[in-house]
């Protein structure tokens, strides 16, 4: 040690925290899923300045990725730095100007994140209802844009609060743009995971969030724009109410300029790369088949198991698997059960499901053959510690 120079008096007691050791968890809940090695492995590999050449080829390399995932030829396509919540407040806060009219859905919790961003926006928001548990009907959302004419319309591709997927997205943005307004999707968990095509489906923007079904730790988020809703974006007459996530100075550093915005997470970048060659590996229509397949045999355990889904079979979301709670079962107890006495994580249902649901991820690296049978034969134990007979 060397000696202190003596301005420096005394020594503050520093806390004694043991060295990190989280337990080994099976992570079978909304997300976080479970990370590839390989992407843990990339995220170990030694930082390079967020300007460097090496960084921005692979920048690059990132941004082509996104685009194949998306199925989207769209140029402004990145990663938003922080959560799903970060992509999602993007695609909001810069789409909907003061004064703009937003229309977002009521069939479960992340439409209300929608409307509570578009309020800060400064945006009037106006529904369209269905029942949590349900998807939108489009001839609700041609009648809501013949009521309000919104400008921005939202909806939630896959609800991971109610395990509804929406179908007829075609059919959803044919009615918004028939009324020139603009379509925002909430891909978050459907990203990776389930079939989703932003061009051929006419999807103005759509974000999405890593530690889904892309199977990353949260950090660095997907964005999608194409040209008609990134000029809207550069026409503003204001500026967005966030410096931090607006995409006309973000377009500085991830498009020809780039210049400093922010230094981006490279730790994170680096991860998503990771995460994005193994969709672009595996290819993005065989992972979506692998969800579908993965998945439909936890749903079938879990039938078997005397469990009902809460999902119609035509809405159900291979990615978030919402099961009911029977009668008289303690739906915490069950998620307790599981996390102590096997390291698996479920969680519980949200908002108007809190207490009637489970909600089961299958998602990414965790929609496994083995995780699942895992899941299954603990659910059953934890089912019959709970005195629950299902035939
Ligand atoms: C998880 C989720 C979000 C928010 O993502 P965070 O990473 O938690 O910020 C938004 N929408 C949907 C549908 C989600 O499942």
């Amino acid at each position: 040690m060397h000696d202190r120079s003596p301005e420096i008096a005394g020594d503050a007691e520093a806390p004694q925290v043991g060295e990190l050791s989280p337990p080994d968890r099976t992570l079978m809940g909304p997300g976080p899923s479970e990370v590839h090695p390989r992407v843990l492995r990339g995220m170990s590999t030694p930082l390079v300045g967020h300007l460097d050449p090496a960084f921005v080829e692979i920048m690059d390399e990132v941004q082509e990725l996104l685009r194949y995932t998306f199925r989207t030829d769209n140029r402004w396509t990145i990663p938003v730095s922080g959560t799903g919540s970060a992509s999602m407040e993007a695609a909001i806060g810069n789409l909907v100007e003061p004064g703009d009219m937003m229309l977002v859905p009521t069939n479960g919790y992340f439409g209300e994140r929608m409307a509570s961003m578009a309020e800060r926006a400064g945006g009037d928001v106006v529904e369209v209802d269905a029942p949590w548990g349900e998807p939108l009907d489009p001839a609700d959302v041609e009648a809501a844009f013949d009521a309000h004419q919104p400008d921005v319309f939202g909806f939630v591709h896959a609800e991971t609060s109610t395990g509804v997927l929406q179908p007829h997205v075609s059919e959803l943005t044919d009615i918004a743009h028939a009324h020139d307004a603009y379509v925002i999707a909430d891909c978050v968990t459907s990203l990776g995971g389930v079939e989703m095509r932003v061009d051929e489906w006419d999807v103005d923007v759509a974000y999405s969030g890593p530690q889904k079904c892309l199977s990353c730790p949260p950090g660095a988020s997907p964005l999608t724009l194409n040209d008609r809703a990134m000029d809207k974006v550069l026409d503003r007459d204001e500026q967005p109410r966030s410096w931090y996530l607006d995409l006309s100075l973000l377009e500085g550093y991830w498009g020809d300029e780039r210049a400093y915005h922010h230094t981006a997470p490279i730790t994170n970048v680096y991860a998503i790369r990771e995460a994005l060659r193994l969709v672009a590996e595996e290819g993005i229509e065989s992972r979506w088949e692998r969800h579908r397949a993965v998945a439909g045999d936890l749903k079938a355990g879990l039938q078997d198991l005397g469990l009902e889904m809460n999902a119609p079979d035509e809405y159900w979301l291979p990615s978030l698997n919402a099961v009911r709670v029977p009668d008289g079962i303690d739906d915490g107890a069950v998620i307790d059960y599981l996390l102590e006495e096997y390291d698996i994580e479920i969680a519980s249902g949200l908002g108007d499901l809190a207490g009637d649901v489970w909600r089961i991820g299958c998602m990414g690296y965790s929609a496994r053959p083995q995780n699942v049978e895992f899941l299954l034969a603990a659910l059953e134990d934890a089912l019959a510690d709970q005195g629950f007979d299902g035939n």
